[in-house]
């Protein structure tokens, strides 16, 4: 399984960031990417509280 965000749908909201910050990061195009493979709970928290569901594991 590897985490995945859809740049496409992301808004740049930072949530993902803020509940995890260990897995996810707010790239310089304002998007978030995953800076980190970690399977830790919070992804799991990030991927229900991501507003347009873009993230995927
Ligand atoms: S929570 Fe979702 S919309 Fe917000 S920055 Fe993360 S991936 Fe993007």
């Amino acid at each position: 399984m590897v985490i995945k965000i859809d740049k496409e749908k992301c808004i740049g909201c930072g949530l993902c960031s803020s509940i995890c910050k260990e897995v996810f990061a707010m790239g310089k195009d304002g998007k978030a990417m995953v800076k980190a493979q970690k399977k830790i709970p919070c992804v799991k928290e990030a991927i229900d509280n991501c507003p347009v569901s873009a993230i995927s594991e």
